[in-house]
């Protein structure tokens, strides 16, 4: 069911768009959802109580490695399927919640066998193969701290990385290392190196290790190391979007908060076939795609190759996927791609879908419940943030083009500049108050980057009295409805100041996309001497659309008529494609700078395109 209200941001005067809802019903549900009730739930939760979900050793010490696999080797779980992987030719493989104990286990004691300590960093460098996943599990087992590098990464992406978390073990292939040997002058700290596929007979090179053969000597018993929950378990490079990639460092137990959050967000039940898209190079690759996801217990999809629209769907069909996360850019490309194609399989046992990553426009969710019957929903977190912090609930209306509501367990608010909490519909910067359990601990080699994400401000007027707090102040700019759903409106320094007016990049690429001519939009402002700013947008065109000055008054003239007269984009470029991070990501800042004709910064993680 669906309905119309009126969105507010910046005053009417802004945003003329409906809103459109969706509302939700008992009958949306083949399972019973596992927060049933959003409200209640918020106003009651506690993660000191919380922390009983997860297996403890002895003195408040755990292990994330062990809570995602190692303690369903005590349950009928044991012999269920953990990873159903695909590899990029086709090749098929499954392993059980043992088996992958066991393969931990083993890569566990490879490790300390080289001299791995705790807290010293050991990166992978690999693709979606298995390998990666029991390696990552294995490192944490040893209380070393684990790194991940989206294989794509150039050697300079690499050296980036390797150098400034002075990684001392790397685990790759036999293609990715010649990346590494480009750079291997810069890598000082750089002692050993895994290959995962060395060929009988083949030359090892001074430093490398045949993987494979450690492992067969390995036992399969190992003691998990018995860690502090703050301790150190893995670190992840930001997207880059913004600038430079910032090494960000998680600790053990973040892990409670992407357990619950599997739960509450995506859903995840034990009896679910479960689909994270994202790589583990990235943390929703980590977070839901190894830890959340196993920690429930539920079984895991891993497909190594590559976007194909056709694969995909024949992945949710032959695996009869129920619970899929995925990213709006790859939504936005399967859309590309058409219904009828999505028609052709038998899709029927998918019950829900989550998206992440980007702000999600409301035309894809539309297609969504076009193309699949169910509506994609979305959620907010960032690689500092470690699990999803605002988010849509299987239970909870949504209003197309929000992030929804904070979990149980995490204070957001909007804030100005000056750390005061702003009152609804008002644009500001999205803060969170500090202590949720998956909040990075630092970023690493950085103690000042690390402090500037924090600020002291006056907050939530208690009785009309105002109480000092710290806040993580996120770097996004939202605004926040008087129902208390939260709206994306652009990245701080993405924001559009036009005529005196602020305009968010996301709200006028939405109107892009929903003009019908357009897959993907990326929105800047360019320096003008009359208006300040003036917006200028780039724009892919639909399949069969031939660029011309007729549709770009088109699409203007549609921007114009629905949003207020100075957020529509006086400029219009066609583009084939937009720069995006490897992570699917538009970059707004390389449009930016390209149309200035700036340097472009740090581009370790730009696509190419
Ligand atoms: P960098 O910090 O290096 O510039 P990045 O911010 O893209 O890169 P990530 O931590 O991967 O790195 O991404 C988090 C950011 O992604 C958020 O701050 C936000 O801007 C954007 N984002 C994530 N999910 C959503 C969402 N659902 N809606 C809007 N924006 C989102
Ligand atoms: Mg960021």
């Amino acid at each position: 069911m669906r309905s119309g209200a009126k969105s507010a941001f910046g005053g009417a005067k802004q945003k003329k768009f409906k809103v459109e809802i969706i509302k939700k019903s008992k009958e949306d549900f083949k399972l019973e959802p596992n927060l049933k009730d959003y409200e209640k739930t918020y106003k009651t939760w506690d993660w000191k109580k919380a922390e009983k979900a997860l297996t403890w050793f002895k003195d408040h010490k755990i292990n994330a490695a062990y809570n995602a696999i190692d303690r369903h080797d005590q349950t009928d779980r044991k012999n269920k399927v953990a990873l159903y992987w695909i590899g990029a030719d086709g090749t098929k493989k499954q392993f059980t919640f043992w088996e992958m104990k066991n393969l931990s286990n083993q890569f566990a004691n490879v490790l300390k066998k080289h001299g791995a300590e705790r807290g010293e960093r050991v990166f992978l460098f690999l693709p979606r193969i298995p390998e990666l996943y029991y390696s990552f599990l294995g490192i944490l087992k040893t209380g070393a701290i684990a790194g991940t590098m989206f294989q794509a990464f150039g050697p300079e992406g690499a050296r980036d990385r390797l150098e400034n978390s002075q990684a001392r073990f790397l685990v790759t292939d036999s293609e990715l290392v010649e990346r590494i040997y480009k750079i291997k002058k810069d890598l000082p700290h750089l002692e050993k190196i895994f290959l995962t596929d060395v060929k009988p007979g083949q030359k090892l090179k001074p430093g490398e290790i045949d993987l494979q053969k450690e492992m067969v000597k390995a036992s399969v018993e190992f003691e998990p190391a018995k860690m502090d929950p703050e301790d150190y378990a893995f670190m992840l490079y930001t997207s880059g979007t913004t600038g430079k990639p910032k090494g960000v460092m998680h600790r053990h137990l973040a892990i409670l908060q992407e357990h619950f959050t599997a739960k509450w967000v995506l859903d995840v039940h034990n009896e679910d076939i479960y689909w994270c898209t994202a790589d583990p190079g990235w943390v929703t690759g980590i977070a839901y795609g190894i830890l959340g996801v196993w920690s429930i217990g539920a079984s895991s999809v891993v497909f190594e190759g590559r976007f194909d629209p056709a694969t995909w769907y024949k992945i949710l069909q032959d695996y009869e996927v129920t619970v899929w996360y995925t990213a709006p850019t790859a939504i936005r490309m399967l859309a590309k791609a058409g219904t009828d194609l999505v028609k052709k399989y038998d899709l029927s046992h998918l019950r829900y879908m989550c998206s992440v990553g980007e702000p999600l426009n409301p035309e894809p969710i539309k297609w969504g419940e076009k193309a699949f019957g169910l509506p994609f929903h979305d959620n907010w977190w960032q690689t500092e943030t470690g699990g999803i912090c605002i988010a849509n609930y299987p239970t909870m209306d949504i209003k197309l083009g929000s992030m929804g509501k904070p979990i149980p367990g995490v204070e957001a608010e909007i804030i100005d500049n000056k750390g005061k909490v702003l009152g609804p519909n008002k644009e500001g910067n999205l803060a969170l108050k500090p202590g949720w359990p998956s909040q990075m601990k630092a970023i690493w080699r950085r103690p000042k980057k690390f402090k500037s994400y924090f600020m002291k401000g006056l907050a939530c007027h208690e009785r009309g009295a105002e109480r000092r707090v710290e806040w993580y102040i996120s770097g996004d700019r939202v605004y926040k409805d008087k129902d208390g759903y939260f709206w994306f409106i652009g990245r701080a320094d993405d924001v559009i100041k036009t005529a005196g007016e602020r305009v968010g990049p996301f709200e006028v690429e939405s109107a892009l996309i929903d003009s019908g001519k357009v897959t993907e939009a990326g929105v800047i402002g360019k320096p003008d001497p009359e208006r300040g700013e003036i917006i200028k947008a780039f724009c892919v065109l639909k399949p069969g659309l031939k660029p011309s000055e007729k549709l770009k008054n088109e699409i203007s003239e549609y921007v114009k008529k629905h949003l207020a007269g100075h957020a529509y984009p006086k400029e219009i470029e066609f583009a084939k494609s937009l720069p995006k991070t490897r992570s699917g990501k538009i970059m707004r800042r390389v449009l930016k700078a390209k149309e200035l004709g700036l340097p472009i910064g740090d581009v370790s993680t730009l696509e190419e395109y």
